[in-house]
């Protein structure tokens, strides 16, 4: 937990849903964590990014309720479906509304369509009824007892239309999947955006915003929220990520290399998922591009 005044935050990091199949390695695959933020005051709060199955919704929901707080809003950061499947559950729950930015709730469509032929098929039968509840708030912004909560559109990350919510009096940004922390990130959606440099443009927006503490999507729960190191690491893994594609000439080749330099780095599915596409797209290049990382996950 961390305080200013009456206002404070705390996060809960949700294990990831049981899923079929091997990475090359032999392990297991298994998706990321996920890290939800609840920012609260003496009655209200406001909750971010709940997740995508009806397991993840319960045992958030548990946590939350025991906070024994009004929430008046969900917060999604973009619009991929592992930060809102869950949503509609919570919002319930609590008698909340959903909120996001006008980009991400377009990219919330997209992920919606595609959720039969992507989603479905690795979590069947865990996904709650998803439809786009989000709305748009004046000037990005939720009131939290008198303090600002402001969505910032940051562009291209993982996603496109990634947003953050940088909540000034805590010194605080809920980065979403623009920043990770000690997790694999997942850098498929930059093979069709031609390279990391618009990652790197969303990484800088945040770092403008002076936050001394970044919760990320993505995050291993023993690891602080320091934003410098948070940040610093984050280029540093895209930064690597170029010199391997450089270096390497096969997917598996990464996929390796990469554990190699990241041994405590959680979500090697994410990182075999992103192999594959890198690689597809560039060993293929008169394909569409967003085919290819569309089956790099199945
Ligand atoms: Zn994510």
């Amino acid at each position: 937990m961390n305080q200013a005044g009456n206002l404070a935050y705390d996060v809960f990091v949700n294990d990831p849903p049981p899923q079929d199949g091997f990475l090359p390695n032999g392990e297991p695959k298994r998706f990321s964590p996920m890290a939800s933020t609840l920012i609260y005051g003496s009655e209200d709060a406001v909750l971010t990014d709940p997740g995508m199955t009806e397991d993840q919704a319960r045992v958030l929901g548990d946590w939350v309720a025991a906070k024994d707080r009004n929430v008046t809003d969900i917060f999604i950061t973009h619009g991929h479906g592992d930060h809102f499947f869950a949503a509609g559950l919570l919002a319930e729950r609590f008698g909340a509304r959903v909120v996001a930015t006008d980009g991400t709730i377009a990219q919330m469509h997209g992920s919606v369509a595609t959720r039969p032929l992507l989603w479905d098929k690795l979590y069947p039968g865990l996904i709650p009824s998803s439809p786009v509840t989000a709305v748009t708030v004046p000037d990005n912004r939720v009131a939290l007892e008198g303090h600002d909560l402001v969505m910032v559109d940051v562009g291209h990350g993982d996603a496109e239309d990634n947003s953050v919510l940088h909540v000034p009096d805590l010194g605080l940004v809920v980065a979403g999947d623009v920043i990770y922390n000690g997790v694999h990130m997942y850098l498929g959606a930059s093979a069709a955006a031609g390279g990391f440099d618009a990652w790197r443009t969303a990484i800088d927006k945040v770092e403008a915003l002076g936050p001394r503490h970044i919760v990320c999507g993505h995050q291993n729960e023993r690891l602080d929220d320091d934003a410098k190191r948070t940040i610093e690491q984050t280029r540093q893994y895209l930064d690597d990520a170029d010199e391997l594609l450089r270096t390497e000439n096969t997917a598996v080749g990464y996929f390796n290399a990469k554990i190699e330099r990241y041994p405590d780095h959680l979500g090697r599915l994410i990182l075999w998922v992103t192999a594959r596409a890198l690689y597809g797209v560039r060993e293929h290049p008169g394909e569409n591009p967003a085919q290819i990382t569309l089956s790099s996950w199945l």
